[in-house]
């Protein structure tokens, strides 16, 4: 078994059942594992009595979060490869803020939305990830490369709602309190659309968590050319399954959009985003296009990007304005699956 795929209470089952121990050992080794990062248990005081069983749990239960095989960095930002024990790779990248860095992670290998922007799109659908392979990512950021990681976003390979139940696994352990302890509302989930997975994590109660949606152009036609899903989960739909999602007080939806020059970028298309939005509690992050092979277009330029934010701000839109960082390191949005 690995552990990166238990939660604390599904890890004390476990000990019941297998060893006959109980939430005491559990804590002990769940404290070392994901809150140290330590793999060594034989000189924790919980463990050290009993040796017997420290064999045994080595013979059972396996720490395997992938290995690290490549890394870039340009600006703070680090792309990170690993790979995973059929040599498939994914790839996750640490994103410097000012008190705590956030880690964008993959949920698939691939990813079957086929969005034309995308490079991940591009690789076509390989597997799901399962949860292990999803908090390794976590686990080597923080431990292996030693980062200070407090949110996460699942902006990296794969549509999350795609791999619905790891991910939610995934969610739940990272959030675990005695373990990697990341608050729900530090932890956002990135989707292009996907209608059924919008509505089974409203039926959960997880309070907090962050819903991001990739939108990219309010108008259907033009939409579903750039991102098919919306061929049968149309933006009509989408806006519908949004007004019924239970969103707290206060709380938004985080919409992305990447401008493509001249494809997206122009006046009539702010104005007519902004009636999209009207009245759903976003904040709206704009994007710039990240070049790439077989998409030829462009980048707007940081003019024509403000122009934009601007008639959105005027009519009532929050817009965060902080454009794509990672290109040189092929880390910026779309563009993972990309070798450097
Ligand atoms: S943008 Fe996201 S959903 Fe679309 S192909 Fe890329 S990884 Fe998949």
């Amino acid at each position: 078994m690995n552990i990166l795929e238990y939660r604390l209470d599904q890890l004390t089952h476990k000990f019941e059942k297998d060893f006959g121990k109980g939430r005491y050992h559990a804590g002990a080794l769940y404290r070392e594992i994901f809150k140290k990062g330590n793999p060594d248990i034989l000189e924790v005081k919980e463990f050290k009595a009993s040796p017997g069983f420290c064999q045994k749990l080595e013979k059972s239960i396996d720490l395997l979060p992938g290995e690290i095989v490549d890394r870039f960095t340009e600006d703070g930002l680090t792309k990170f490869i690993t790979q995973l024990w059929d040599g498939q790779k994914i790839e996750s990248v640490i994103i410097p803020m000012a008190n705590r860095n956030t880690l964008c992670i993959s949920s698939q290998v691939g990813c079957r939305m086929g969005c034309r922007f995308c490079q991940t799109g591009k690789m076509g659908f390989k597997r799901n990830l399962t949860a292990a392979e999803i908090t390794g990512q976590l686990f080597n950021a923080r431990f292996i490369l030693k980062q200070n990681i407090k949110n996460i976003v699942f902006m990296g390979m794969g549509e999350p709602f795609d791999n619905f139940e790891a991910v939610i696994q995934a969610i739940r352990i990272m959030n675990e309190q005695k373990g990697f302890d990341i608050a729900l509302r530090h932890i956002t989930v990135s989707t292009a659309g996907l209608i059924q997975g919008i509505q089974k994590l409203a039926a959960l109660d997880m309070k907090g968590l962050r819903l991001a949606v990739s939108i990219n152009s309010s108008d259907e036609n033009t939409r579903s050319w750039l991102m098919p899903v919306n061929k049968t989960q149309s933006l009509a739909l989408l806006k519908k399954t949004l007004q019924a999602f239970p969103l707290c007080k206060k709380e938004t939806f985080l919409f992305e959009y990447i401008l493509i020059k001249d494809f997206n970028d122009s006046m009539e298309d702010a104005v007519k985003l902004a009636e999209y939005i009207h009245p759903l509690p976003v904040r709206l992050n704009l994007i710039a296009y990240n070049p790439m092979d077989g998409f030829n277009y462009e980048s707007p330029s940081d003019d024509s990007m403000y122009a934009f934010a601007d008639v959105l701000t005027q009519k009532g839109v929050f817009v965060i304005k902080r454009w794509s960082k990672g290109r040189s390191v092929s880390a910026g949005c779309g563009q993972l699956g990309k070798r450097c």
